[in-house]
């Protein structure tokens, strides 16, 4: 990327963030005020968010989207999730998802990404399943009979199942191959053999729905398979999760900043036993550690950003991400609750629904058990590998009748 295209990019990042700034400021509260009464997200939010803009940041430029690399992204990612758990879930389903897509065929591509871009598709993701765990333990199967695939098995927690025109499945085609035996889907709405049943409201990120999918011999074409028979990790994984997960670390990010704002405010203006809680050391030291820790999330948000960016893998970036930003956004909307005192408890209070919002992360694209499985299973793969190296150095250096001194362990 030359200077120029670089300054340009920038330049239209910054302005997308102000105008997510504005949209924060002037109208994110009577939105999530409509949301929380209703249970719902309003035509005309999801018309307004394309309106802004806000659902083409990533996608590519040739397909009418905005090309925002993620570290661009993520400061108006960080605007918006500071407004509502909803409104934060439309803007970051439409920036994430079109990548499952980034492994399709061309014609894939063409006939879906104009359409994201334009706001006149929606995509939903299903990996996560009932009566398993995630990963290679999935059941549902997608079995190859006369040149066709049949789907059956179950999917839930399914977000946006019920309005999205098309949904990736990640389903197993193999059932002892591993990884190797998975394969994803592009299952379009109304697709015969695919039920879909509402689940009930969660207990964050209201207005946001989510399903049960049920597949009962659901025929699908070969022309309906994403990147191949067999990569279905690559598709869910490599191409949507990992940066998926920074994407809901910088998530935690926002919403953290938005508790730490309403804690701010709420501390300067109560006054206990004469005095302000803000000019109390006690409550000093909470803020300044809840900002802290804030920081330190919003820089390996970045980090895992950059190097996303420029092409590398960023499975541990993005797991240390995601495991440090559920922790920190889970103590500080606590901090602030509790910095509230009980008023803060009431629904309908600043931080009531920050509080329940920021469950929602610990969950979405993998819990932090999870995050930890990958980041441990990283460290002792390097472990093994410098072993085998310094056990071949050594080989090749006593072969050769070289100094086998010091450190060679012999
Ligand atoms: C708001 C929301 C939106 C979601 N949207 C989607 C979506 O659009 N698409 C989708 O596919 N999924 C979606 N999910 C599901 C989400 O990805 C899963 O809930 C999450 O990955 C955890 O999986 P699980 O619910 O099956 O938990 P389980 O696997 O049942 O785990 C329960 C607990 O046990 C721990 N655990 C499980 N296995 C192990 C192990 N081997 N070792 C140690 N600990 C373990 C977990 O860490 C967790 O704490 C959504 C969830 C929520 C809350």
């Amino acid at each position: 990327m030359t200077d120029s295209v670089a300054t340009d990019l920038a330049a239209r990042a910054e302005a997308f963030r102000a105008r997510a700034e504005q949209f924060r400021r002037e109208e994110a509260d009577e939105w999530a005020r409509v949301i929380e009464r209703s249970g719902e997200i309003p035509a005309a939010l999801w018309q307004r968010i394309r309106e802004l803009g806000l659902h083409r940041l990533t996608l590519p430029a040739w397909s009418g989207g905005e090309g925002l690399p993620l570290a661009l992204y993520f400061p108006v990612l960080e605007e918006v999730a500071r407004c509502h758990g909803a409104i934060r879930m439309v803007v970051h389903v439409s920036n994430s998802l079109w990548r499952t897509l980034s492994h399709a065929r061309p014609d894939q591509q063409q006939e879906w990404l104009p359409r994201l871009a334009r706001g006149e598709a929606l995509l939903a993701f299903a990996l996560t399943e009932p009566d398993n765990g995630t990963g290679v333990d999935l059941q549902t199967k997608a079995e190859y009979r006369g040149g066709r695939f049949l789907l059956q098995g179950r999917k839930h927690l399914i977000t946006f199942a019920d309005c999205a025109d098309a949904i990736v499945v990640i389903a197993k085609t193999d059932a002892a191959a591993g990884r190797q035996g998975l394969t994803a889907f592009l299952v379009p709405r109304g697709q015969p053999g695919m039920e879909i049943t509402p689940m009930p409201e969660m207990m964050g990120d209201r207005g946001c729905s989510h399903a049960v999918l049920t597949f009962r011999d659901c025929e699908l074409a070969e022309d309906h398979v994403i990147g191949g028979v067999g990569q279905g990790f690559d598709v869910a994984v490599r191409g949507f999760l990992d940066q998926s997960r920074a994407c809901i670390a910088q998530s935690g990010v926002g919403l953290a900043q938005a508790a730490l704002d309403a804690a701010i405010a709420h501390v300067r203006k109560r006054v206990t036993f004469g005095k302000p809680l803000a000019s109390r050391q006690a409550v000093q030291m909470k803020l300044a550690e809840m900002a802290v820790a804030i920081q330190a999330g919003r820089l390996l948000c970045l980090d895992a950003a950059r190097k996303f960016d420029a092409g590398q893998s960023i499975a541990v970036e993005a797991a240390m991400a995601k495991a440090y930003a559920i922790r920190m956004v889970g103590q500080v909307t606590d901090a602030a609750l509790s910095l509230h005192g009980g008023i803060g408890y009431m629904e309908g209070s600043p931080v009531e629904r920050l509080y329940r919002d920021a469950r929602s992360l610990w969950f979405e694209e993998g819990t932090l058990e999870m995050q930890q499985m990958t980041i441990a299973e990283a460290l002792l793969a390097q472990a093994r590998q410098a072993e085998r190296q310094g056990r071949a150095a050594r080989t090749e250096s006593a072969g050769s009748g070289g100094d086998v001194g010091a450190g060679s362990g012999l």
